[in-house]
């Protein structure tokens, strides 16, 4: 996901020169990790998860349904809904430079929205990231709960395993573009600021990183050997996923690094090859463990809400 590339009307316009043309439609805007990577990033962290997590899961099909459910989120980028493009274009990055500002990370949305807008701020221009990555997995957790106590009791889990599916598939889209260093920063398309080594100022990196090349040089199998061994996460999700973000985000000049290298033209170069197989598979390996802790908490009784009170 891009922000900011086009201006509404001037994709309105490319759109309406595509059609014109009688070429097929590609929306000029680039899409974290592109199609490719988002479907990679998904279908190897479910074939990957744990055998004690739940059969129906790991089936072919629910593989299949994960995969295409990867790019879903920027399918909602289009001028065509403007409304839900523009609520949810915030949840696909967070810049920490500009977070940071504000103090520790609260834990829920409206805490920081509040925050930001104290500050005369735009969420917009901040991010959302971590808030929708947390919500939507705890969205899995809850799902994966009532699938614990629907078979437990011997009822038809068949509708709930079909929103399992589809909440461990829309987690995907989200701790993706959370591998994606650009992802996680102001210098998101092009250096800003003080360069003193020289990075790219243009408005090409971006894209180029995330989509063409890695439609033209990535593949699964080299996504697959990066992955990390299946592990636990243990406390708070909210936090453990804040802290994979600044793991990713510790990343973002070697980006800028192996663009000026000429590693993202063309087949690039053998580091660029392996730093972005990497990046990926830090995504898919996330995925997984944050899917393999959402079925494991899922076990945990609820709280009493009324404790203390
Ligand atoms: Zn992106
Ligand atoms: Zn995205």
């Amino acid at each position: 996901m891009l922000r900011g590339r086009f201006s509404r009307p001037a994709l309105r316009l490319a759109l309406a020169g595509a059609f014109s043309a009688g070429i097929a439609c590609q929306a000029p805007s680039a899409h974290a990790w592109g199609n490719d990577g988002h479907r990679i990033i998904n279908r190897l962290a479910v074939s990957a998860l744990p055998a004690d997590a739940p059969a129906f899961l790991r089936s072919q099909a629910a593989v299949n349904e994960i995969e295409y459910l990867g790019p879903e989120p920027d399918r909602w980028r289009s001028p065509a809904e403007p409304e839900l493009s523009a609520a949810q274009a915030p949840e696909h990055f967070i810049d920490f430079e500009l977070a940071d500002k504000l103090g520790p990370l609260p834990h829920k949305r409206f805490d920081f929205l509040a925050e930001v807008y104290a500050a005369g701020e735009r969420p917009e221009t901040i991010g959302l990231q971590p808030w929708q990555t947390d919500e939507v997995w705890e969205r899995l957790k809850s799902a994966m709960r009532d699938y614990r106590e629907l078979k437990a009791a011997g009822k038809d889990t068949q509708p709930v395993e079909q929103a399992i599916v589809f909440y461990a598939g829309w987690l995907g889209h989200y701790v993706g573009d959370g591998s994606q260093p650009l992802h996680t920063t102001v210098q998101y398309n092009g250096w800003t600021g003080p360069n003193p080594h020289g990075y790219t100022t243009s408005h090409r990196i971006h894209y180029e990183f995330e989509t063409e090349f890695v439609s033209a040089n990535i593949h699964a199998a080299d996504v697959e050997a990066d992955m990390a061994p299946p592990k636990a996460i243990p406390g708070d999700m909210f936090d453990a996923y804040v802290a994979y973000l600044r793991r990713t985000a510790t990343h973002v000049e070697e980006v800028y690094q192996l663009d000026k290298e000429g590693g993202f033209e063309g087949a690039g170069t053998a580091a660029s090859r392996a730093f972005t197989a990497a990046r990926l598979a830090a995504g898919a390996s996330m995925l997984r463990d944050m899917i393999y802790a959402a079925w494991l908490d899922s076990a945990q009784p609820v709280p009493d809400r009324y404790a203390g009170k």
